[in-house]
């Protein structure tokens, strides 16, 4: 998606070897038009799946998910984020390790707004070893609900997420690749193949 290309490039900041700091569209500020194509871009890539829920963990994701959620008009649910948690009966839960802050989290959704009649598109702003969405392919799993796909905002092709998903046959649409950073510099897979 050129839009996002190009805010990533002029906004973009590369921290060390492998994180891109977007605080000024997506992940502090956050650019309402941009996510607007975003969510319009992820309807046209998923509208013929019968899409009936958006599934996000918090807090990064919700904004790119709501967008999506708006052009589709189905629920939103984004999972909370718990240091430890008491496990109760009424949620369904998973542990993700955190690429960024290196920690493990649990993340949590309530029964009540998954069943197995729900056919999920997962929304997430970066995708790097994959951990946050396998988090919620499990409890999506637990539900006996189906995934129908995942979508990304920015995707780090250099790391582990793309082919582990590509290996379960989760059909992954990611609007920016990143095939790596040089010299503080972002450089795209479209640029790299071509
Ligand atoms: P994964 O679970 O795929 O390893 O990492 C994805 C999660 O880690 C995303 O939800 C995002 O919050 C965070 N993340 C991973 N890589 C980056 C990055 O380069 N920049 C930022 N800002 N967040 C990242």
């Amino acid at each position: 998606m050129k839009l996002l290309e190009d805010r990533i490039r002029k906004d973009g900041v590369v921290l060390g070897a492998d994180v891109l700091k977007v605080d000024n569209f997506l992940n502090h500020q956050v650019d309402p038009d941009l996510m607007l194509a975003v969510g319009k871009e992820f309807y046209n890539q998923f509208k013929d799946s019968k899409i009936t829920k958006i599934l996000t963990v918090e807090s990064s994701g919700i904004a790119p998910a709501l967008a999506t959620a708006m052009s589709f008009h189905v629920p939103l649910v984004f999972a909370r984020k718990h240091k430890s948690l008491t496990l109760k009966d009424d949620m369904f839960t998973a542990t993700v390790y955190s690429f960024t802050k290196q920690t493990s989290n649990t993340i949590a959704i309530a029964k009540k707004f998954l069943s197995a009649d729900d056919k999920v598109l997962i929304i997430d702003d970066f995708l790097a070893n994959g951990q946050a969405v396998q988090g919620l392919t499990d409890i999506i799993k637990q539900a006996g609900a189906e995934t129908v796909g995942a979508g990304i905002v920015i995707e780090k092709t250099f790391q582990k997420g793309r082919k582990m998903f590509d290996d379960q046959g989760v059909r992954v649409v990611s609007l920016a690749r990143i095939a790596a950073f040089e010299d503080g510099q972002v450089v795209f897979a479209d640029e790299q193949d071509a």
